[in-house]
């Protein structure tokens, strides 16, 4: 197989993300994002890479998600890197909820679709943008592989003691409820990164991943294959979020309903848009909060307590998860950036062999790095996460993988 181009499309119910990537060594050849996708003021920036040519703004309404991708096919055309170049291999789409059906990258035919469309009720703020997406690239390709890479394929490994909440079975399903878990790309790549920056074999090496964006979650991983994750039926459950609540008494829910008189789509408004740091402190960017406590603000240190407190609680269970813990990760926006976030987070974990060196913690990087001192028995590091890279990564080593079956 001849063409080693792979572009990654994440579409989201109003915008949609996309990276041009040549796989021939990883590089990204464009990028870009269109936002506000139907309404009056939508807009495509397009970001050629490699070549030293400036970003490109186009700001003018588009309607739906056709004119946005033929939008980016035209802009790819500009820069030589056409949707209709012989080197585009396939396009990868990142689908969010792939059930219990999608344990692998797959490639997208009618079944899929209507196996993605099944699962809308489990995910209906993601799967149906995610579909539109697909849909659109079909059309505009229909004679090129299309792969869906699906969010919740790394954990479909956790055993059901794991996956399983502890309801009526029947009940649970009925309604197809169980834990999924979610950033799935992210735990894959960002955990098989660990053990190659300790120079191990992903099969040698249990790491505990924490994935903290504006969405956040921790995962248990044992010799690569994911034991444990703190998302479940949706990307609610688990860590404090920028928006969303993490773990809370369900009965918190009737209560609302009962007492508070409020409608289950006003809470679902609640404990995923308006809890989590924001709910606390009424900003959910770490940058901000990190500067309102140096501030003496209150508000701010408690947020920030909770949500360090419940990480905590996380990496403890996580431990005893795995048994033996070789590794932790920290990725993603504040897991990146947010150095005494990662500090508090193994702050008076001695005992368990975690540790951080301050001064490693505090250097700034965009490489993945250890950041505990040597005599540590467990290795923190940061690794930056590359969810676009590992889609491209997947996609194309699906299609290689069939090209050479085919022989071509
Ligand atoms: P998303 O889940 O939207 O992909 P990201 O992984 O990009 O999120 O993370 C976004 C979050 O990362 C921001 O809301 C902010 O809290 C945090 N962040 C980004 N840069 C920094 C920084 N330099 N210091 C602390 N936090 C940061």
């Amino acid at each position: 197989m001849t063409a080693t181009r792979i572009l990654v499309l994440n579409s989201g119910s109003s915008s949609v993300k996309y990276q041009l990537l040549d796989m021939r060594d990883n590089s990204r050849l464009a990028m870009g994002l269109v936002e506000r996708i139907g309404e009056e003021t939508s807009r495509l920036k397009h970001t050629p890479l490699g070549t030293g040519a400036e970003p490109r703004e186009q700001n003018r309404p588009i309607a739906d998600h056709d004119e946005a991708l033929k939008a980016v096919a035209a802009e790819l055309s500009h820069d030589g890197l056409g949707l209709d170049s012989p080197e585009l291999a396939a396009i990868g789409h990142r689908v969010v909820h792939g059930g219990q059906t999608f344990t692998q990258p797959t490639v997208i035919d009618d079944a899929v679709l209507a196996e993605v469309e099944r699962l809308i009720p489990v995910a209906p703020l993601h799967n149906p943008a995610n579909l539109t997406g697909i849909r659109t690239a079909m059309a505009l390709r229909p004679d090129l592989p299309q792969v869906a890479v699906f969010d919740t394929a790394f954990h479909t490994t956790m055993p059901e003691s794991a996956a399983r909440y502890a309801i009526d079975v029947k009940t649970a399903d009925e309604h197809r409820i169980r834990r999924y878990g979610f950033h799935g790309t992210s735990h894959a790549y960002v955990s098989r990164k660990t053990a190659e920056l300790l120079g191990r074999a992903p099969e040698d090496v249990n790491v505990i991943v924490l994935h903290l964006g504006n969405g956040a979650s921790a995962s248990a991983v044992r010799g690569g294959v994911c034991v444990d994750t703190s998302m479940g039926l949706t990307p609610l459950e688990g860590l404090v979020m920028g928006t969303r609540s993490g773990d809370v008494d369900p009965a918190v829910i009737f209560h609302l309903m009962r007492v508070g008189k409020m409608s289950a789509d006003e809470i679902d408004v609640l404990l995923n848009k308006k809890s989590g740091l924001t709910g606390l402190c009424g900003d959910n960017d770490m940058r901000e909060i990190r500067r309102r406590i140096d501030e003496g603000d209150q508000e701010a240190r408690l947020a920030f307590d909770i949500y360090i407190h419940r990480l905590k609680k996380y990496i403890g269970s996580y431990y005893a998860v795995l048994g033996r813990v070789d590794a932790i990760a920290f990725t993603a926006g504040v897991g990146e950036n947010a150095a005494p976030v990662r500090e508090a987070a193994v702050a008076g974990l001695e005992e368990l062999g975690l540790a951080v060196d301050g001064e490693l913690n505090a250097a700034r990087s965009d490489e993945p790095r250890v950041i505990s001192p040597e005599y540590a028995r467990v290795a923190v590091a940061v690794v930056p996460t590359d969810e676009e890279l590992e889609i491209a990564r997947q996609t194309y080593a699906l299609v290689a993988k069939q090209a050479a079956e085919r022989n071509d």
